[in-house]
């Protein structure tokens, strides 16, 4: 019988079938998660993620948005139009986002709408991503990403803390070394495609957000080079 397994538990030697079914057990002890709400965070949870453990590349955002209620998919309001626009300036096909990427965020439920009547969302507590950190651990180990895209500072310092003291304008246009639950992988950081985000107004910001796209493009074709299909899924089969 399979359990559902800890993060650092993912052997390398695992087949695609046996990470896939570790995943589906993660991914519904995640759809059940109610830590938050009984932290007193968030009024209810609905966790929201998407993908299987045959993907090669991971999107790894800050938090589901207000329309995570509506629909079951992530990214699928404006931040999700425009991140599939700048995929497609890195040479990914339309589609591409909700088809060759495992697309999850730093804590999986909406936060609620910016304290004090700000604009946006409410960005998760310290308390939050620590809470919801098991569950992507979990995820990197058995979807086994070789390359991972951060949205954001929040995520970007997550998953390589040595760039905490770096700006966000440094930490766009690199390729980083990273590693979480065991798995190492190459993390690419971009900017959050919300909106509401002010950060690409700068031009000097925007040249470094087309930077961080030709570093998707070469990582994203090296691998193809290398002989590796990222639509391809391992023979394994997807349950929602
Ligand atoms: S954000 Fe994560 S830890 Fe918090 S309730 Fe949702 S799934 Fe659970």
């Amino acid at each position: 019988m399979l359990t559902t397994p800890p993060a650092n538990s993912a052997a390398p030697e695992a087949t695609p079938a046996d990470r896939q079914a570790a995943l589906d057990l993660v991914h519904g002890e995640i759809a059940a998660c109610r830590r938050c709400v009984e932290a007193g965070f968030i009024p209810k949870s609905l966790p929201i993620f998407h993908g299987h453990a045959g993907l090669r590349l991971m999107i790894v955002g800050q938090a589901p948005g207000p329309t995570a209620g509506e629909r079951p998919l992530p990214f699928t309001g404006a931040s999700g139009r425009t991140l599939q626009g700048w995929l497609e300036r890195a040479g990914f096909a339309p589609g591409a986002l909700h088809e060759q990427f495992y697309l999850t965020s730093l804590t999986k439920c909406f936060p609620g709408p910016a304290i004090g009547g700000g604009k946006g969302d409410r960005p998760p507590s310290a308390r939050e991503i620590a809470l919801c950190a098991g569950h992507l651990d979990r995820e990197i180990a058995l979807v086994r990403p070789e390359i991972v895209v951060s949205l954001g500072r929040m995520a970007a310092e997550r998953l390589d803390p040595t760039g905490r003291r770096l700006p966000l304008a440094e930490l766009v246009g690199s390729v980083r070394d990273a590693e979480r639950a065991g798995h190492a992988f190459r993390l690419i950081p971009l900017p959050h495609p919300s909106g509401v985000s002010r950060w690409l107004n700068e031009p000097a910001h925007r040249a470094r957000l087309e930077a961080g796209l030709a570093v998707l493009r070469r990582a994203a074709e090296g691998g193809r080079r290398e002989g590796y299909d990222a639509s391809r899924r391992d023979g394994v089969s997807f349950s929602p």
